[in-house]
């Protein structure tokens, strides 16, 4: 017990990091090309913020969400999602006072009790972005682009952009009648879940991952039949600015999306190499959402990226992340004056913006050179004392195995070069 991480958890292990590092720093120079500004919120919340009502039907709200009471008996939640945050914090910094949009990016972790499976976890690692303020479709396109650039920035090629419009809450009534009416008589086939959905909202049936429920929904009517003029417009106008930007989507109308709070366009971007979990990118317009949750009636748009699946998709690809370069200067000392100089010199390098190491395991001089090799060192410094009483060091260039001395006082000088 004590030596294992909790079910559903991975650690990231310093060997994997850069994999890391670098798709996050690819996310922000996206974000800082497009104007999104970072927004850090807690990592649990108010229990009500993700809870926030008896209509809620989503997987997340109903048997997925790490809920507890502190001490103090509050209920607080780790957060599954990371849309609602950010607008709580919108709404409590009253940010919307602010010329508008409001355009925000987070990288977070995500709790959900879910089964643990490939590009599934429990703690699991999102990155995302959101515009509050306009309901002008630019903005879909604006969160749409930036996605696809993003993963575009990493060299993917063929993930699949689904794009689907949900209605909103006026249509959707109509469809969700006739979603109805055309599960009656299948009712009693539906998964226990689902016949709890078919009242409250039979559209979380579409998105059922039971294969009877899937094979239920065949044929069924879809929510694009329903639309009313505004959101047909909407939609069109949508895909009209993905034409002129040049980025390929298909219509699916399969597309619901797991929270049930988006309204209008909703997408995903899907991919075919990394199995049943393939929607790596999942994002909509949600345009009550800061009216629910307190603030005033601004829409909203964005999209989360899971970070995992994003590099299950890499692995699969055959992309790889380039390696961070090892050391730049390896300090290797013989005798006890040596060791002294090497530690202010290390130091002096260091500050100098150097990656500088020395031995600090008291190695011989040739285990010293061996493990210059491990940190693949650039170049390595040879120190003695006598060295130190002629005023030089030795400087070997690991690539080449060429060496030369260089005075005590030109050293950085000459690594400089
Ligand atoms: P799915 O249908 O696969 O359960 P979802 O609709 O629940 O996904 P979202 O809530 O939209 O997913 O989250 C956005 C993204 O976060 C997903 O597209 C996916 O890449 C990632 N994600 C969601 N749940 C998990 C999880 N349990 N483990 C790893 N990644 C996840
Ligand atoms: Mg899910």
């Amino acid at each position: 017990m004590l030596t294992n991480a909790p079910k559903g958890t991975k650690d990231i292990l310093p060997s994997q990091i850069y994999k890391w590092h670098y798709v996050e720093d690819m996310f922000k120079k996206i974000c800082e090309k497009y104007g999104f500004k970072e927004l850090r919120t807690p990592v649990f919340e108010h229990t009500e913020l993700f809870a926030r009502g008896v209509g809620d039907t989503t997987d997340i709200v109903e048997k997925q969400m790490y809920t507890f009471d502190d001490y103090a008996g509050r209920s607080l939640t780790l957060k599954p999602e990371g849309t609602s945050p950010v607008v709580r914090s919108f709404v409590e910094h009253k940010l919307y006072a602010d010329v508008q949009p409001s355009k925000y990016f987070y990288i977070i972790p995500c709790f959900r009790y879910e089964k643990p499976q490939s590009g599934r976890l429990r703690e699991f690692h999102q990155l995302g972005i959101e515009i509050f303020g306009t309901d002008n479709t630019m903005a879909d396109a604006e969160v749409i682009g930036a996605a696809s650039d993003f993963l575009e920035s990493l060299g993917i090629e063929g993930l699949e952009l689904r794009i689907n419009s949900i209605g909103c809450p006026k249509c959707r009534e109509n469809y969700r009648n006739a979603l109805r009416e055309f599960l009656k008589e299948k009712y009693e086939s539906l998964c226990d879940t689902c016949k709890g959905r078919y009242d409250r909202n039979p559209m979380r049936i579409l998105d059922c991952k039971s294969s009877v429920c899937q094979d239920l929904i065949k044929g069924a009517p879809v929510m694009l039949d329903y639309l009313c003029e505004e959101c047909q417009a909407a939609f069109s106008d949508v895909k009209k600015n993905l034409d002129s930007m040049s980025i390929s989507y298909i219509v699916d109308a399969g597309i619901v999306r797991g929270l049930d709070y988006y309204t209008k366009t909703a997408f995903e971007f899907v991919s075919n190499k990394i199995g049943a979990q393939g929607t790596v990118c999942g994002g909509g317009r949600y345009d009550h959402l800061i009216e629910q949750i307190g603030g005033p009636p601004i829409p909203g748009v964005g999209f989360g990226l899971g970070i995992e699946r994003l590099l299950l998709v890499l692995e699969s690809s055959g992309i790889e992340i380039p390696k961070p370069d090892g050391v730049d200067v390896f300090v290797a000392v013989m005798g006890e004056k040596a060791k002294f100089f090497g530690l202010k010199l290390m130091r002096d390098l260091r500050k100098s913006g150097f990656k500088a190491e020395m031995d600090i395991m008291g190695r011989n001089i040739k285990g010293q050179f061996k493990y210059a090799d491990r940190l693949n060192a650039k170049y390595t410094l040879v120190i003695g004392d006598n060295e130190l009483n002629e005023g030089v060091v030795s400087i070997k260039t690991m690539a080449t195995s060429e060496q030369k001395q260089v005075a005590l006082d030109k050293i950085i000088e000459e690594i400089t070069k």
